[in-house]
């Protein structure tokens, strides 16, 4: 038997263990299930180089938890401990590590995230227990050892009760941690951190249920029996070969993930690169609505089958957050702040192949089966527009297989859209101006009178389309979009042959008084126009600059226009100068004739806008049936 001191410059680390870490306690089980499964591997290496000349078998991790003796047992069957290795890496090497720790935790990098997640090892042990002990045989023909130490820098060593070959490390919980003598509380974090881990790891036992007998009766109940509760995936989907896979290995893997999602992926993205640097894992796109902000299931990150995160933010481009899966890779430092993580260099080359692979999937989607693809659209286009927006490397690639779907359910690429409109959409300024909606039903009669025209809408419904026709505006040449009712049609494209007004100048200010006389809503500039004498009389238009410009303020940025949404909506009254209805207002002789042709016009125009609300509603549709009488 011997007792030592381990070279500490603090008296007692313990207690800084504890304080440092304290909302992160339950990682001291990752951390020791991290070591056994190391154990374990180190030993499968060994044997099959022939280093070690043992029976490597089918090694397991036990966890077990004694509520009444307040202590938590964990067994492995690798590669195990000298006493001379004891010494070495508990007293010595570990506990450095954990002094490195704390001095990198102390020196302010305490900011968020990933920091704390990985690096304190064996000691984090001491967050949760009062006295720690590790039984442990070598797989080196040697005694065991037992050493234990209760949490000041003394420790204590003697020759261990131990016939086979592994480490048992016993947790003396303390009083503070009891939480972790509850077997479910064990057992969900077995199941958040461990799940994948490539060793077996068996909590207690469980009742399998076997087929009948063949000569059973009806009546005999099924055979069961007790077999060990192994809470893990050894060898989960994104660690084989994409070629050994079949699609419902990926949704059998989705729904491993994710057990409460029950809708099905779209599609899955295998990643696997191992040179410059280490990545595996699969993506998967689910149905995406356009609420940005349901988002429940994140992508997993895992080292080496070890969860770490599910905030990936950092690592993975912002866009594709919003897709769920899994990515481990060991070259991604976890024991530095974000911020730090972001500045990275192997994490930038790791996040712009993760945008490369999701670029070439999509594109190859849409070459292969583009029916399909267009089926999908309305569920992925949020990523997609999202991506365009922000990272100009994926806008390059998506340019060609990014889809702008019309009213009447066309998809067309950029590229076939411009070839498609630029006969009857050019202007005579050669600018091509697409027309869109952005909700079909309430712009229903400026899609009709566009329709009318020839014009192809398309309908551009996503919450950030405002930013992303910005974008496009700027980095193609010549093009301009405008929302239907932006303008009268003969203004939105422009040709040269102009509409000669059947109004003479006196009859135009004529009318221009009439109707100021009755329209009291300053909301409405009134604006006089000479169109088809087929086109309506009066029509209400919202100028696409500032409807724009507050649609992007709504979801984010604006182009520095700030306080813009809190400014009042603004409209054009168009009036018709050509149209018969107009010229019947000009020429009524009474007043009272003439106020109510012109509020009765104005209130359709509104109500085809759908502006028309509340009292002015009701008041109109109890003059709508005096006038049907
Ligand atoms: P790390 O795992 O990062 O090296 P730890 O503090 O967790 O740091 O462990 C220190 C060392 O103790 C390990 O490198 C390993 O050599 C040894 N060790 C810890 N746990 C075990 C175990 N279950 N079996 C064998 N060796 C172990």
């Amino acid at each position: 038997m011997a007792t030592g001191k381990i070279n500490v410059s603090v008296d007692n680390i313990f207690p800084l263990i504890k304080k440092f870490l304290y909302s992160d306690h339950e990682i001291f089980l990752r951390e020791l299930i991290s070591n056994a499964t190391d154990a374990t591997l180190k030993l499968k290496h060994l044997t099959s180089i022939g280093e070690a000349k043992v029976e490597y078998g089918n090694p397991m991790i036990e966890v077990k938890v004694d509520k009444e003796g307040k202590k938590i047992h964990l067994i492995d069957q690798g590669i195990g401990m000298t006493e001379d290795e004891v010494k070495k890496y508990i007293n010595e090497v570990a506990f450095s590590g954990a002094e490195e720790f704390l001095n990198k935790y102390e020196d302010g990098a305490k900011d968020t995230g990933i920091i704390g997640h990985f690096g304190l090892g064996f000691y984090s042990a001491f967050m949760v227990a009062s006295k720690v002990e590790i039984v442990t045989k070598s797989y080196k023909d040697s005694p065991a050892v037992h050493w234990s130490c209760d949490g000041s820098p003394k420790f204590n060593l003697k020759k261990g009760k131990k016939e086979d070959r592994g480490t048992e490390i016993i947790l003396h919980i303390a009083e503070d941690s009891t939480e972790f003598l509850e077997d479910a509380r064990i057992k969900e974090l077995l199941s958040k951190y461990n799940k994948f881990m490539p060793i077996p790891i068996k909590f207690g036992t469980k009742t399998e249920t076997l087929p009948k007998p063949e000569d059973a009766k009806e009546e005999d109940p099924a055979p069961t029996q007790e077999v060990d509760n192994i809470i893990n995936n050894p060898n989960p989907a994104w660690t084989k070969q994409p070629t050994d896979l079949k699609e419902e290995d990926y949704s059998g893997f989705y729904r491993e993930l994710y057990p409460m999602q029950f809708e099905e992926p779209l599609f899955n993205i295998h990643l696997n690169v191992d040179y410059p640097f280490n990545l595996t894992g699969i993506l998967y796109f689910p149905k995406l609505t356009n609420d940005l902000n349901v988002q429940k299931d994140r992508i997993q990150l895992y080292q080496n089958q070890v969860f770490v995160t599910d905030n990936v933010e950092g690592i993975v481009p912002e866009f594709l957050t919003m897709l769920r899966g899994v990515i481990d890779s060991p070259d991604i430092p976890l024991n530095v702040s974000r911020s730090y993580l972001q500045a990275d260099g192997a994490v930038k080359k790791i996040s712009s192949y993760i945008t490369r692979k999701v670029a070439d999937k999509l594109n190859s989607l849409f070459k292969n089966n583009r029916e399909d693809f267009e089926k999908k659209w309305n569920d992925i286009k949020i990523v997609i527009e999202y991506g365009m927006l922000s990272e100009d490397k994926f806008f390059e690639k998506a340019d060609k297989f990014a889809l702008y779907p019309t009213v009447d359910g066309s998809y067309y690429t950029f590229e076939e859209l411009q070839e498609k409109i630029k006969d009857s959409q050019t202007d005579k300024d050669e600018k091509l101006v697409i027309l869109y909606t952005t909700d079909a039903e309430a712009q229903h009669s400026y899609i009709q009178a566009a329709k009318a025209k020839g014009y192809e809408i398309l309908l551009m419904d996503s919450p950030i389309i405002a930013h992303l026709m910005q974008k496009l505006e700027t980095s193609k040449e010549k093009i301009s979009f405008a929302r239907v009712d932006a303008d009268h049609l003969d203004n939105l494209i422009k040709k040269e042959d102009t509409q000669i007004s059947k109004l003479s100048d006196e009859e135009k200010e004529k009318l221009k008084t009439n109707l100021e006389e009755v329209i009291e809503d300053k909301t409405y500039t009134i604006q006089l126009e000479a169109m088809d004498s087929d086109s309506s009389p009066f029509i209400i238009t919202e100028p696409e600059f500032m409807r724009r410009m507050k649609d992007m303020q709504r979801t984010g940025g604006g182009g520095g226009m700030y306080g813009m949404g809190s400014m009042p909506d603004m409209y054009n009254l168009i009036v018709n100068t050509n149209h018969e209805l107009v010229g019947e207002i000009l020429n009524t002789k009474t007043a009272k004739k003439r106020e109510r042709l012109i509020n009765q016009s104005i209130d359709l125009a509104r109500l085809s806008k759908g502006l028309l609300k509340g009292e002015e509603l009701t008041n109109f549709i109890k003059r709508s049936y005096e006038m049907v009488k």
